[in-house]
Formats: structure tokens, sequence, C-alpha cells
């Protein structure tokens, strides 16, 4: 592996612009003077120390965003000019683009043919699909009995604390940003303590766009300062986006001040692949469905069911795409595999990846660390495996793929559903009235027929089961930042 700057392929790292506290518009350190540090996965190498929020940060940005969401500017704002502020962020993101994608590449590892080609368009979209709702949020005329005028509007919710992971950082931005900013919410935002450079960057590329002080906070930190929003009482709701552990944890915590709550949890997503499919593109949408981000996505289709008749021809196909994939430096142009975030999830991996070997699965291809720097793992593939099995049953947020083979549709729709996970599936076949069956029977948020990972931030995203509560993305994620208020009027008064 080759973490070489001299290639012409391999992009510069970018400048470090932002490490303190946003609050009230203003950057500043913690009251503590805490930091921690952040890291680049590939090399282990600290890239910069970051404030670290406690609760009286916390407490200072909820206070901010109370008094921006009450009074002032944001408020009094039609809401087509909040339209148009969230446009102008995403043509500055447009302009500095390049700098995000390689801040991205830097603070999670992903590669910078990846952050560009995805997670910055996506992000522009997402911010621009929300700017077109913002003077699109509208209530009911309702005809109730007697002499009255009743009418619905759709209040913004209030304050709202975002929570978010590391593995998709600017992206998860987006998504939290767009409906409540769209909605007219003031935000108090933690980003990963992974991954919060870019976070931290795009409240800067706000601040230029001209939305108000107060109007979006961010505090880094680790879980504590997580904890600190969720309990804080002045917080109307919470958005989160993690692990299901922290979610349920969450849900406690919140349970004081009877929050509203929205969950983006994890999956042990189902790929299913027939016999009568596209062979050619199943197995890419295998690989993709499982090996993008280095396997850190909560959709990641991470049991890939193969009917028996084309299952020895998929295993030797998908395990041949797998050695393909070129692990190395991110930076560099012509990688497809960064590493994996950090210790923690390397350790994790490498834990199920002994499990499975200590199964009676068989492990085709990889199985080992890459390399000695960096939280690299091989892509991973086991063979022959059966729905009791660890690699079958928890998410493991790796490159690991668990094959299992199947026999007949019935059998795959029941073994699909043995998961208290529902977030994503998928189904490979030129049979449509089987991809139908499918796609109805599947308890699952998100069913891609004949494709994997297409998302549109018009498209809502969510799990059923503890996948999550609520959706993301499209005309749903509004219902997450208003409050429906009815309004009766007397008409002989
Ligand atoms: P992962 O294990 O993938 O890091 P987590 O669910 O632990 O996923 O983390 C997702 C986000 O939740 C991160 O920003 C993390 O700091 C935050 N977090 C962790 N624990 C808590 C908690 N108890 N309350 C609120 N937020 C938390």
């Amino acid at each position: 592996m080759s973490t070489a700057t001299t290639s012409p392929s391999v992009i510069a790292p970018p400048t470090v612009r932002r490490t303190q506290l946003l609050i009230d518009g203003q950057w500043c350190d913690s009251t503590s003077g805490k930091t921690f540090a952040t890291y680049h996965p590939a090399t282990e190498e600290k890239i910069a120390d970051v404030a670290l929020a406690n609760a009286d940060d916390v407490d200072r940005a909820v206070k901010a965003a109370r008094r921006a969401f009450e009074s002032g500017d944001w408020p009094a704002m039609d809401a087509r000019d909040r339209g148009r502020l969230l446009n102008r962020l995403a043509d500055l993101i447009e302009e500095n683009a390049d700098e995000l994608a390689a801040l991205e590449t830097l603070d999670n590892g992903k590669p910078i043919r990846d952050a560009r080609a995805a997670d910055i368009p996506l992000v522009i979209d997402c911010l621009r699909y929300y700017a077109g709702w913002a003077d699109k949020i509208t209530g009911e005329t309702i005809p109730i009995r007697g002499d009255y005028f009743c009418y619905s509007r759709r209040e913004p919710l209030g304050v709202c604390g975002q929570i978010i992971p590391w593995n998709f950082p600017a992206l998860m931005v987006a998504w939290k940003w767009g409906p409540a900013l769209a909605a007219g919410c003031t935000i108090v935002m933690k980003p990963a303590e992974q991954t919060p450079l870019s976070c931290l960057r795009l409240a800067e590329l706000a601040t230029e766009a001209g939305f108000p002080p107060g109007v979006i906070n961010i505090v880094p930190g680790f879980g504590e300062t997580g904890a600190a929003i969720v309990r804080h009482p002045d917080v109307d709701k919470i958005a989160f986006t993690g692990s299901t552990e922290t979610a349920q944890r969450i849900m406690s915590d919140a349970a004081q001040t009877l929050k509203r709550l929205t969950f983006e949890l994890g999956g042990k997503s189902p790929n299913i692949i027939f016999g009568d499919s596209d062979l050619d593109a199943a197995i890419e949408g295998a690989e993709f469905g499982l090996f993008f981000n280095q396997g850190q996505c909560c959709c990641a289709g991470s049991r890939v069911f193969v009917e028996q008749s084309v299952h020895e021809e998929f295993i030797e196909r998908v395990v041949a795409r797998a050695q393909e994939r070129r692990l190395g430096n991110p930076f560099d142009e012509n990688t497809t595999q960064g590493p994996q975030i950090d210790i923690d999830q390397f350790r994790k991996i490498m834990h199920y990846i002994d499990r499975g070997k200590h199964s009676k699965a068989t492990c085709v291809t990889g199985g080992e660390r890459e390399g000695t720097q960096g939280f690299y793992v091989q892509p991973t593939i086991f063979d022959n495996v059966t729905d009791d099995m660890d690699i079958a049953t928890d998410e493991i947020f790796g490159p690991v793929m668990s094959v299992l083979p199947f026999r007949d549709i019935d059998e795959v729709i029941e073994r699909s559903n043995k998961t208290y996970y529902g977030l994503a599936a998928a189904v490979w076949t030129k049979d449509v009235a089987k991809a139908h069956r499918i796609a109805n029977s599947v308890k699952a948020g998100t069913v891609w027929i004949n494709c994997y990972d297409v998302f549109d931030a018009a498209a809502p995203f969510g799990g059923f089961k503890m996948s999550g509560i609520g959706r993301e993305l499209g005309g749903a994620a509004l219902a997450n930042y208003t409050e429906h208020k009815t309004v009766t009027m007397n008409l002989n008064s």
C-alpha cells in the first residue's frame, strides 16, 4: 500500500480553518478550555485539536438558539428568504467543493474520489431541495361542523438538537440542516468526535451565507456533550443518526422532557440475488452495496442472499471483484477503499471476522488487516453463512460480506425479515412480479430493485423496527421539524 504524496494522482490535504465552537454567531473556546484531537485514519496522525463542549457550553448554545428562534431576524424572515439563504449556502459549498471533499477525506479517511463524486454533490443537492420547500410548508382549511372557519398551521418546532455520526459527516449535516432550516427551526448540532471538521467549515459557510447568529450552533464533543443536549430542558427535539444502542440511551434520557425524537439507526440489510437476474449488474451491486464507504453505511447490503442456481458463479466473480479493490492513500484519486474510521471500529470488525473464521462459514477472500499503518481491513467475504451466525445477525459496519445461499422466494422473504433491523433491502431479478413481491414483503424503509444505494434528497429514507423512527429526506422529513396547530374561528362573532 502506498501513501506516497509524490504521485500526480495524489491530492494535497486541505488547510483546517475552524476548530472552535460556534455559539451565537461567534467562534469561541469551550468554557473549560479543553480540547480533543481528531486523527487522519490513514496515518493515525493528529490533524487538529478541537474545542470540547461541555454541559455549560451546550447551555450557552441552547440559549442562543432559543433567542434566535423567538426574536430577531430569523422568525421575522419571510419563508422564501429562508429558501434563498439555503440556496446561497449551497452555492458557497459548490464554490468550495474541492476543499470540503478534501476535508472529508482528511477527517474520515474516505477516498477522495468518493468524497468528490458522492458526498459533496449530495450535500449541495439536499440543501437546494430543501431551499425549494421553505415557502411550501402549508396547512389546510378543515370543514368542521358548525359556523366556524377552521384551519391548520405548520409552525417550526423550535430548538432542535442534532447529533450525527462519522460515516458521512458533511452529508449528515445537510440531511439535518435542510429540513430544519426550511421549516424555520434553530439548531444545536454535535458532530461526531471522530469527524468534526467538515461540520465546522460548513457552519462557517452558513455564517457567510447570512444565517443570523444563533440559528446554527455547533458544539463538538463526545457522547457526554450529546447527552447534555438530550437532557437540556429547553431543547424541543432530538434528531439522531447513529447506533441503535445510543438511540436507546437517548430515548430514556429524553423521556424526562418528552422531546420529539427522530432516529436513523443501524441495519443488516438483505441484498437478494435471484438466478434470473442480470448477474453482471447484481454482482456489481453486491460489491458496491457492501464495500462502498469501507462498509461503513447504515444501509450496507451485508446479508447477500444468493439463489442456489447462481451461487457458485456469484462467489467466484464477487471474490474477483473484491480482490480488485484498490486499498491505499485516500488522497490518491485511484484509491477505491480507504481505512476504517478508528481503532475501536477496526477492532470490532476484526472481532467479527474472527468469529466468522471460527464458525462453519468459509472465508473466501480477505480476512486480515492490510498493511501496518492506518486502520485498513481487506475486503472480506464469508460464504455459506447461516442465519444464526453473528456475522449474519450483527451490524459489523465494515468491509465484511456474508453470503447466504437460498432455494426459493418464500424462504428468502422469511429469512430476510428474521432481524430486528429494517432499514433497507434490495432485489435483483428480471421478473417484475417477483421484484414487487419482495418489495411488498420485506420489512424495510427502502427497497431497491435492480440497483443499490440510490439516494435522492426527494426520496424519504429511514427504518422499520429497530432501524429507526421517522423518515429523513423528502417532504416526509419536514414533519420532523414542524408542529401542527389547529385554529378555529367563530364566524358569528
Ligand atoms: P458509533 O458507535 O458508530 O460511533 P454512536 O451512536 O456511538 O455511533 O455515535 C453517534 C453520535 O452519537 C456521535 O456524535 C456520538 O458522539 C453521539 N453519542 C454517543 N453517545 C451519546 C449519548 N449517550 N447521548 C447523545 N449522543 C451520544
